[in-house]
């Protein structure tokens, strides 16, 4: 009888094979007074935990093939440059001379005071990084307490074609395992933006995480059957299911290979219009991975992450550096920074808002709203942006407009900006481009006012969703009436498209309708031809773009404009998906 246990899928691909079960209780660790006469020998016996950890961790980053992805050896580095930091050697061996603790005691005292500070972060990705302390000092415990059983384990040669159900993995783990040919892996724990996920995505190894209780329901060697996209992992399976997903497995795995031919040539529809495909960047950190694909350009730089988490804003030297490593990581193809979108579920400092409390905190003190109303704050980051302009293509976004006054006053900005690097004798790009996010209904009715004030216009389809079909875009309550095809926002999408037309500027969009693979074809037929995108499904959108003859869409696929019943729409988007070209 199938067993089926749910998680959250976060890389995709369909595996079947024998559970290999890697459950490690952590190292038992309790605390003993530590003989005055031998506390500099327990400090040594630190230290060489920690550089036996060290040369283990960089004998893996040697395996590392030379045409892996940049991210791969990156998120080792990051491991190798937590165990030279003194939060993980200084500050442990102070605390054995002064409480006279052993070795493990205070690895692990101080391992939970830094996890402490990430829980208490308000940002996922940043909460996700508890994860690497909790990796890097496992790693030294297990020499401390002598105990290699895991790192055995990974080593043996005996995981080919295994499914590995384990607590957790560290990025070192899933390298180590993806040269012995594991065929996917199940955590129990882990987030979608872990570095261990975002690694399973770049090496292509299905994987499932936060799947609770795996050890009471997966026993060793039986057969597994994953689906590393919906999160299910099915146990005991039946001949049938067995045979449906292993016919699911080969068509994906035929789909993936032939997506690698879009890795080159152009990104054109069959009847030679050509499209932009960029890629939407939260984080500098984001830009290598990135620069690797076939984004041309980035359409959409988050630059709120870099202002969250924090007591004061980043200053203009920092946002300086950051802005630079982006422009100048995607190799002259342009960058569009987009300022700074606090407010409503973007909070900084701990969860406290710029803003003052409010009940409606999307309909609040938000985005460009907020920008105006703290000058000094939004004039530096215009400058840094500006000063970075030196370096690369930037364009300039400026998030949630809703009034031509408000464009004007962010304009105004800028020039006085402006004014100050000229006298200050700083480079910037004189001639830098501005834009404004169509996000909000208002802006998309008057998108033609818009369009006669600015360089361009970028759609921001999650807000512009959330406002026109008044629904709370985090409040799953309500998220089943989330729908890009409702025909009040299509009708906005299509009037802003027009009128980026009728005044000649690029209207591109940016919200994650552009990177569903289901409204392609759609928003080609809209008129849309720049797409900003998550980077990982690049390859796929450009693939539906190549395969569409634009004259051979069916005739009826702009009565989309005015088909109020959910499910018709849902299925005319099927007929011009299926439409043969
Ligand atoms: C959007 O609203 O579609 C968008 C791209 O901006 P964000 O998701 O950052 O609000
Ligand atoms: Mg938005």
């Amino acid at each position: 009888m199938n067993l089926e246990l749910q998680g959250v899928g976060v890389s995709r691909g369909i595996a079947i094979g024998k559970a290999h079960i890697l459950f490690h209780n952590k190292p038992d660790v309790e605390e003993y007074l530590v003989d005055e006469k031998d506390i500099e020998k327990e400090v040594q016996r630190l230290q060489a935990a920690n550089e036996q950890a060290t040369i283990q961790l960089r004998s893996i980053r040697n395996t590392i093939p030379a045409n892996a992805p940049a991210d791969v050896s990156s998120f080792i580095d990051t491991h190798l440059l937590m165990l030279q930091a003194s939060s993980l050697t200084q500050v442990p061996m102070d605390m054995i001379r002064n409480r006279r603790c052993n070795a493990e005691w205070a690895l692990q005292l101080q391992r939970d005071a830094l996890i402490n500070v990430f829980d208490e972060m308000d940002d996922p990705y940043l909460r996700t990084r508890r994860d690497d302390v909790d990796h890097v000092v496992n790693r030294i415990l297990r020499f401390l307490v002598n105990e290699h059983a895991r790192a055995d384990d990974v080593t043996e040669g005996k995981l080919k074609g295994r499914i590995i159900i384990a607590e957790d993995l560290t990025p070192a783990d899933t390298m180590l395992m993806q040269h012995q040919g594991i065929a996917a892996f199940v955590t129990e724990h882990g987030g979608a933006t872990s570095h261990t996920t975002i690694l399973a995505r770049s090496l292509g190894i299905p994987a499932i995480v936060g799947v609770g209780s795996l050890r009471r329901y997966i026993q060793d060697n039986e057969t597994l059957i994953i689906d590393g996209e919906t999160g299910t992992l099915i146990a005991g399976s039946d001949k049938a299911t067995l045979l449906e997903y292993s016919q699911r497995r080969t068509d994906f795995k035929l789909h993936i290979a032939s997506l690698s031919r879009y890795k080159s040539g152009p990104s054109q529809t069959r009847d030679g219009i050509d499209i932009t495909l960029q890629a939407n960047a939260d984080l500098a950190e984001d830009i290598t991975a990135i620069s690797n694909t076939i984004a041309q350009g980035v359409g959409l730089y988050r630059t709120e992450f870099l202002y969250m988490n924090r007591a004061t804003p980043p200053e203009e030297e920092e946002q300086l550096a950051a802005y630079r490593k982006v422009v100048e990581g995607m190799n002259n193809q342009p960058v569009t920074i987009r300022t700074f979108d606090l407010g409503a579920d973007k909070t900084v400092d701990g969860g406290r808002n710029l803003n003052q409390a409010t009940t409606n905190p999307a309909l609040g003190l938000r985005a460009i709203r907020l920008c105006l109303k703290q000058p000094a704050m939004f004039r530096t980051q215009l400058r840094a942006i500006l000063r970075a302009s030196a370096f690369g293509k930037i364009k300039i976004m400026f998030p949630m407009i809703s009034t031509i006054h408000e464009l004007q006053q962010a304009k105004h900005q800028l020039e006085l900006c402006k004014k100050e690097l000229i006298q200050e004798g700083l480079e910037f790009d004189h001639h830098i481009e501005t834009g404004a996010m169509i996000e909000i209904p208002a802006s998309a009715i008057c998108a033609e006012m818009f369009a006669q004030q600015t360089d361009f216009l970028s759609i921001g389809t999650n807000d512009l969703i959330q406002y026109t079909l008044a629904i709370d875009r985090i409040d799953d309550h309500v998220n089943y009436l989330y729908n890009p095809l409702h025909p009040a926002v299509l009708n906005l999408i299509k009037m802003t498209l027009d009128a980026g037309k009728k005044h000649n500027i690029p209207v591109s969009m940016c919200g994650e309708m552009a990177g569903d693979p289901r409204f392609t074809r759609l928003l080609l037929a809209l008129g849309l031809d720049n797409f900003s995108m998550h980077p990982n499904v690049l390859l796929e959108i450009k693939q539906i773009i190549n395969e569409t003859d634009l004259n051979k869409l069916p005739e009826n696929s702009l009565d989309i404009l005015t088909i109020s019943d959910a499910l018709e729409a849902e299925l005319l988007v099927e007929e011009i998906n299926s439409s043969v070209h």
